[in-house]
């Protein structure tokens, strides 16, 4: 009860901290001169390899794409990129994770620990992980230095997870068993799992919720899996199933929610279209992504997409002079020809295309 209550205390103080910095943030923008006096982006996400241990159904980035030897981030680089975003002071966080399985990166427990030593302003420093390497060393740096970690699920038991995720039987097992042994470590580090929704594990909701409350997980997020680029046809694949992850959710929620155990329920519809109305992206100047190829590209979505979501290279470049050489970069990509797609964070663009549009006396009003 007191470590719920502590955590929130402690989401409620990040929320208003980024608030407060996402404001800055958008005040410092000038859409209509296409420049933005944001010293670095607010959140970032790091890729130090390109490889996944799984080759996932439902994620377009396959290992099986990737051939030839991973690409790693070189220690050097990586320790350079933290000064540089600590030395700028706007960043919030810090998520070690991109389209990849970044536990397989063997110094990924340094690099954490890094992390955590050169912030010495208050990021949160997250990992997303499927859990299958999540055991010794880096379980336990991870407990007492991550600030949140994600754990993405979507089997119920050995052979539907070894279907999902192209692996052995025993992976299932094995996941559980690191969350467990996760949690008993203790530490601050807030752990949750993500489950994502298909047809086939819809009726095996609350069974997996169940699973995941014994390990002492501290919450269990429900989404439904993105199909399709047409909003239309996802809307049309979940309809049959949407009454029964609802039903699964709420039976979940009834029998396992509690002080210690957050049900999140994000299984929703989506969009009729993936269609945008507008030419600029404000959030790619907030939560950019640096991959291991060196290149910062404009969110998650666009990643390792060269001709439509490129920003530009730290591989011969500080990675602040990247971002303050030149604005055009950041206006080049037009949600309305290049993002007819689904964008996780289309509600928060709107917002803040909708604070541009408005009369400012108004805005003071408000
Ligand atoms: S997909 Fe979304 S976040 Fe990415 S560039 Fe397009 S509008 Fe921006």
């Amino acid at each position: 009860m007191l470590e719920k209550a502590s955590f929130l205390k402690h989401e409620l103080k990040e929320k208003l901290r980024k608030l407060i910095l996402v404001n800055m943030g958008i005040r410092a923008y000038d859409p209509k001169f296409r420049k933005t006096n944001l010293a670095s982006p607010l959140t970032v996400q790091v890729q130090t390899i390109d490889r996944c241990n799984a080759s996932c159904i439902m994620c377009p980035y396959s290992s099986l794409e990737k051939t030839g030897p991973p690409n790693i981030m070189e220690e050097d680089l990586y320790a350079r990129i933290l000064n540089e975003l600590e030395g700028v002071r706007t960043l919030r966080s810090f998520t070690l994770m991109l389209q990849n399985e970044p536990l397989l990166d063997t110094r990924i427990a340094e690099r954490v620990r890094d992390a955590q030593k050169t912030f010495t302003h208050n990021v949160l420093v997250n990992i997303v992980t499927n859990g299958a390497l999540l055991t010794g060393e880096v379980a336990e740096v991870f407990a007492h230095h991550a600030t949140w970690l994600r754990i993405s699920i979507d089997g119920w038991d050995g052979p539907s997870y070894a279907e999902y995720r192209g692996v052995k039987n025993d992976e299932f097992t094995k996941v559980i068993n690191n969350i467990r042994d996760f949690k008993r470590l203790g530490g601050k580090c807030h752990a949750g799992a993500s489950i994502i929704v298909d047809r086939t594990n819809a009726e095996h909701v609350s069974e997996l919720i169940a699973i995941l409350r014994e390990t002492g997980i501290n919450s269990a997020k429900v989404s439904p899996c993105i199909v399709s680029n047409s909003g239309k046809e996802n809307n049309e694949y979940h309809e049959p199933i949407f009454a029964i992850v609802k039903a699964q959710i709420a039976k979940a929620k009834a029998n396992f929610e509690a002080e210690d155990f957050e049900i999140f329920d994000s299984f929703h519809t989506q969009l009729e279209t993936f269609e945008k109305d507008y030419t600029w992206c404000p959030y790619l100047q907030i939560l950019p992504v640096i991959a291991a190829d060196l290149n910062v590209y404009a969110c998650h979505d666009k990643a390792y997409n060269l001709e439509e979501g490129l920003l530009g290279s730290i591989k011969d470049a500080r990675f602040r002079d990247f971002w303050l050489g030149g604005k055009d970069k950041f206006f080049r990509i037009n949600p309305s020809v290049h993002c007819r797609h689904h964008c996780v964070v289309e509600p928060k663009n709107k917002l803040i295309l909708d604070y541009f549009t408005a009369d400012k006396a108004h805005l003071d009003f408000v």
